[in-house]
């Protein structure tokens, strides 16, 4: 079924709670209608807003002047063999409760995933990722709609090009709709290996080691809730769009200079190896080192979280200019003390940093 609504207002359809109005906003209950909504939009030649659960989107102020297709298609298949279970999840589902599903009915592969807000659609955009699990390693194909070609089409994960918080639909912009996702899940009821030392060290064990799916999610939401990285409406620190930037990666070259900058400081960087003999530096520290500590005010009611250095909140009222001008601060700020370019995590609608 297809709901349209017109002139409404889209800071309620994000957790960042800004954005102006959109001309059009049509919610869609299933991949047909969703299809339907793309190509009237296309053929009519109005630009085009696919919205998830609008946890990754910072929207200008100003609004959207197009349609906005509201996804909230539903369903899962199981299939199993043997001890892996192949899952189609429709783009529409929350991902957070399919996380919770999956531990419950004992499937390794997603548990590291849980408290991340939106839907499964949206999960291979950017490749979702915490606590050392990304959803590239269990995703075995993405189904979508192409609007260059017009017709729907099937992509291996190699035509995904997944990497650090990217992949082929971030790169091509709007190109593919996504219409649901195929999952391998490993049935057990310990978790894949643990790859993240913070969240080991919780559950005492060693870096590479198993734990109890269920004591994993456990742990991975306590973890994000004391950094206000599970939405909850009381808490204003997760009023955000999670990390506002990526950890950027640097080459041999880009890291000398910053270790140079960082000893005339007398600190020490942290990093974590990347692929390719490049490192990751994270986003936090140097934010954190560039003077902007959490609980940082900016313009309006623009805050740094006082739980993590990553996350810009809308505190009171904020508007999206308010929070790209935190933005641009806080980038500028990194640029000038160490060199480095910060790279926006979110998608920006009628925007740039
Ligand atoms: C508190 C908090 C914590 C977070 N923690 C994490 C984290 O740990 N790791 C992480 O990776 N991310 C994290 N995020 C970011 C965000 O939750 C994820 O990126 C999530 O996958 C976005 O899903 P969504 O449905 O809300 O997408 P939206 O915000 O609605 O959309 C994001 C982008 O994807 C596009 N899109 C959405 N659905 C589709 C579709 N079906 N087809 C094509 N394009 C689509 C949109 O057009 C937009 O460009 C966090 C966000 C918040 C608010």
């Amino acid at each position: 079924m297809l709901r349209l609504t017109e002139r409404v207002d889209l800071a309620g359809y994000t957790t960042l709670r800004v954005g102006g109005p959109a001309a059009r906003l049509v919610e869609t209950d299933t991949a047909d209608d969703l299809i339907l909504v793309v190509r009237d939009a296309d053929l009519a030649g109005e630009l085009l807003l696919v919205l998830g659960g609008g946890s990754n989107l910072v929207i200008a102020d100003e609004g959207f002047d197009g349609t906005v297709a509201r996804v909230a298609s539903a369903g899962v298949a199981v299939r199993q063999a043997d001890d892996l279970v192949r899952i189609t999840v429709a783009a529409g589902e929350n991902w957070d409760r399919l996380v919770e599903w999956a531990v419950s009915e004992k499937l390794a592969g997603v548990e590291c995933l849980a408290g991340i807000p939106g839907l499964a659609g949206a999960t291979p955009i950017q490749n979702v990722g915490a606590y050392g699990q990304e959803v590239a390693s269990t995703i075995t194909a993405v189904r979508v709609f192409d609007r260059h070609l017009g017709r729907e089409l099937t992509l291996t994960p190699a035509q995904c090009a997944f990497a650090y918080r990217t992949s082929v639909f971030k790169v091509t912009a709007g190109r593919y709709v996504v219409l649901d996702v195929m999952f391998e899940l490993v049935r057990e009821p310990m978790s894949r290996p643990i790859g993240y030392a913070e969240l080991a060290g919780m559950l005492g064990v060693e870096v590479g080691e198993q734990a109890p799916l269920a004591d994993v999610r456990d742990a991975v939401l306590a973890l994000r809730r004391g950094k206000g990285m599970v939405l909850d409406p009381d808490d204003p620190d997760t009023a955000s769009a999670g990390s506002f930037f990526t950890n950027p990666v640097l080459d041999q070259a880009q890291l000398v200079t910053l270790e140079r900058v960082a000893s005339a400081r007398g600190i020490k960087v942290p990093r974590f190896a990347a692929d390719d003999g490049r490192v990751k530096v994270p986003a936090g520290w140097l934010i954190e080192q560039a003077g902007f500590g959490k609980g940082f005010q900016g313009p309006g009611g623009a805050r740094i979280s006082t739980k993590h250095t990553l996350a810009l909140t809308n505190h009171d009222q904020a508007s999206a200019a308010d929070l790209i001008g935190l933005a641009r601060q806080v980038a500028g700020g990194v640029r000038e003390t160490f060199g480095v370019e910060l790279t926006n995590e979110p998608v920006l609608v009628g925007l740039h940093l």
